[in-house]
């Protein structure tokens, strides 16, 4: 069942907009769609699609990233990036920081072409395939819907090799990093669809943690009252502090429940109330400051009223 038209065409209009120079092919593709396609060394555009980009990081991304550059997270973040919000959201995140010469390019390319090709972003991978803002899960028939780019200078299409788009996701890797950051594209596509709502500066905080410095996220959660919080079993507990990609999974999981209450996290009762608590307290502080302002009011001379009416005119 292909997705409704009037927003798959909402969605093809924000794309179009984004894309400076670029050519959507008008397109609901399938898995099973097939296309021509080849990129190699070699080819007369080799590189050309690697500066003037923007590349969104992925938390897996920059996983995989900081980890084949044998960096922090920190100092990955520091060196290679920069803050920016996902389109449509007040989400954010980091993209990569381009090179200041002139074509703008990316800090991994050379001549020779891309000095992180096995642990490039997924942006990178999709391409020539839209990547998730066009991508809708339908949920009766449980099939994705992709689009296809066909950029002036990119020649890769020009070639008679032929792939269905499932193949070349399978080439590229794409299901593995799909699947890594499923419960983070969740939250962004489910944050896209709300448009630019308010989130409390709170939960951009978070979110901005828990997508791009699983550093911090450690620390977090090992050296705060986290772990008090939630019932989490040993097992799980001893998973998370000893591999880091468990750690991922589990803070991607982690995200959506504290963002959109979803998923399988059971807060502890005594966090329940101790959160009730605060919440009380915090109110009936508002209420006390609220009361107290009104008396002060209340207990002016018209004479005082007059003064702070003229200093708040001057
Ligand atoms: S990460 Fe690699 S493939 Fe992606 S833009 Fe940079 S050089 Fe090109
Ligand atoms: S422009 Fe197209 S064919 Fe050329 S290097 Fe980039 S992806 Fe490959």
């Amino acid at each position: 069942m292909a997705i409704d038209e009037k927003e798959f065409n909402k969605k093809m209009e924000e794309v179009k907009s984004k894309l400076k120079k670029s050519v959507i092919v008008p397109q609901q593709l399938t898995g099973s769609d097939r296309m021509h396609f080849k990129c190699y060394p070699g080819i007369g555009c080799f590189t050309k699609c690697c500066s003037g980009i923007r590349i969104n990081l992925t938390p897996y991304d920059i996983y995989r990233l900081k980890k084949r550059l044998g960096m922090s997270y920190h100092d990955f973040l520091m060196e290679y990036t920069v803050p920016r919000s996902i389109d449509g959201t007040p989400l954010p995140i980091v993209v990569l920081k381009l090179k200041d010469d002139e074509p703008k390019s990316c800090p991994f390319v050379t001549p020779e072409g891309c000095t992180v090709y096995s642990d490039r972003p997924v942006t990178c991978r999709y391409y020539p395939i839209g990547m998730a803002i066009m991508k809708k899960h339908d949920k009766k028939t449980g099939q994705d819907f992709f689009i296809k780019i066909k950029e002036d200078h990119c020649l890769g299409h020009k070639e008679n090799t032929e792939w269905t788009i499932d193949e070349w996701r399978a080439d590229q890797e794409a299901d593995l990093y799909d699947e890594m950051n499923n419960d983070w594209m969740e939250v962004v596509l489910k944050a896209k669809s709300l448009g630019m709502v308010e989130f409390g500066q709170k939960s951009l905080d978070l979110f901005f943690m828990v997508s791009s410095n699983l550093d911090m996220f450690r620390d977090f959660a090992f050296n705060s009252n986290f772990l008090d919080a939630y019932e989490i079993s040993p097992a799980v507990v001893e998973k998370i502090k000893d591999d880091e990609l468990e750690l991922l999974k589990f803070s991607l999981k982690w995200l959506r429940f504290t963002m959109f209450g979803e998923g399988d996290f059971k807060v502890k009762d005594e966090a329940r109330r101790r959160a009730k608590e605060r919440q009380k307290a915090a109110a009936m502080e508002k209420a006390r400051l609220k009361e107290e302002r009104a008396k002060k009011a209340l207990s002016k001379t018209p004479e005082e009223v007059m003064r702070e009416a003229d200093l708040e005119e001057e």
